[in-house]
């Protein structure tokens, strides 16, 4: 008996056609974090199939396992943190991003075969992406690249800063710069690429930053970081009971006897702890759902173990509980265990452990 992650693509799908609903711009499903913790070759063939045109990672080794599974549409890598193998990019046929000048300088410095390039360029992160002062070098040094066949620019992107804000005024600078630094490539003379900016939450609250193409990564899972577009949760955490007490009040519970019971009640026992990604900081609204009731954590999370209190209900081993799951009702969802814990939906789903089962519904 053990834990297991049931990965819903039926709610991909979903998700990839709401967003569909909304934008006219190409979409690019971004699976990096291994599809944030839902397998990215699940991921992407679901998406794919529901309308995605495009792949994003953030490496070009994780791009290439997309391709070795199948998946035949352009796709896009953006980290590169020790340089850009040119011979692995085209082997792949896997589109790397350039965001500055010295990456693609070292690029071109390759004697490698050609490779497509989307120009990252800076629109107000300050992460990564060529600083707006340095975007004439850029342009020029593509141009001469692109002249000489080594690459060909095929995309300009920029990212949002605020990227959890339902706020399209909030985005205008960015957006400003991002036509910017489209014009200033196309009067080089290189063409149209197709210019991309927004992620989940710009493209569900802000059609002014849609461009050509638009990188939807926690949309496709059910998350929505500006909170405003309910999306459909694409996985389901579930363990069983493995075994229950009966106990007396005044019983303190689990480590540091943090939890004392108030009243006689059962105690159950799940095989899920913080190694398997339950956070531990979570608060006391904490629990799980079983046979249709929510029913709080008792104490603290431990490495491998949560203790459930049950009050009158004595759950037999093996009776299943939902840790998380896109159901409603007494089922929490990924954004319940996020404010329970004081983050952010993104890090409970990239946080499931390796020892949980994988399954796809
Ligand atoms: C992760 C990422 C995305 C996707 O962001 P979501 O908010 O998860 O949709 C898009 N673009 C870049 C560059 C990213 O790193």
């Amino acid at each position: 008996m053990s834990a297991v992650l049931e990965v819903l693509p039926s709610a991909v799908t979903a998700n990839v056609a709401r967003v569909r609903a909304g934008t006219r711009s190409t979409i690019m499903a971004v699976v990096k974090a291994d599809g944030y913790g839902h397998g990215a070759v699940t991921v992407a063939k679901a998406a794919v199939a529901a309308g995605a045109g495009w792949l994003g990672t953030t490496s070009v080794g994780e791009a290439s396992a997309l391709r070795a599974a199948g998946l035949a549409v352009p796709i896009l890598a953006w980290l590169h943190p020790s340089g850009i193998d040119a011979e692995a990019a085209a082997e792949a046929e896997v589109d790397v991003a350039v965001g500055s000048v010295d990456e693609l300088g070292a690029l071109l410095a390759q004697a490698g075969p050609m490779v497509r390039v989307h120009l990252h360029v800076d629109t107000g992160m300050s992460r990564g992406g060529c600083p707006r002062g340095r975007w004439k070098d850029l342009i020029g040094l593509a141009l001469r690249g692109q002249r000489a066949r080594k690459v060909r620019v095929v995309g300009v992107m920029g990212h949002l800063p605020l990227a959890d804000r339902a706020d399209p005024e909030a985005n205008a600078p960015a957006v400003a710069r991002m036509c910017e630094a489209r014009q200033a490539v196309r009067a080089a003379g290189l063409g149209r690429p197709l210019a991309h900016l927004a992620a989940t939450s710009a493209t569900l609250t802000d059609p002014a930053t849609h461009f050509d193409m638009v990188r939807i990564g926690a949309g496709l899972v059910g998350i929505d970081p500006s909170e405003t577009v309910r999306m459909r949760g694409a996985s389901r955490l579930t363990a069983p009971v493995v075994h229950t007490t009966a106990v007396e009040a005044g019983t303190p519970v689990g480590y540091g006897g943090a939890y004392v019971t108030d009243r006689a009640t059962h105690l159950s026992v799940l095989p899920v702890g913080y190694a398997d990604g339950i956070p531990r900081e979570c608060s006391r609204q904490a629990g799980v759902e079983i046979r249709g009731r929510r029913f709080p954590i008792a104490g603290r999370v431990s490495m491998d173990q949560i203790v459930i209190d049950t009050g009158a209900e004595c759950f037999p081993a093996g009776t299943p509980a939902t840790v998380f799951g896109p159901d409603g009702g007494a089922v929490p969802a990924v954004q319940d265990w996020a404010r329970w814990a004081g983050t952010i939906p993104h890090t409970i789903v990239t946080g499931i452990g390796p020892r949980v089962r994988r399954g796809i519904a």
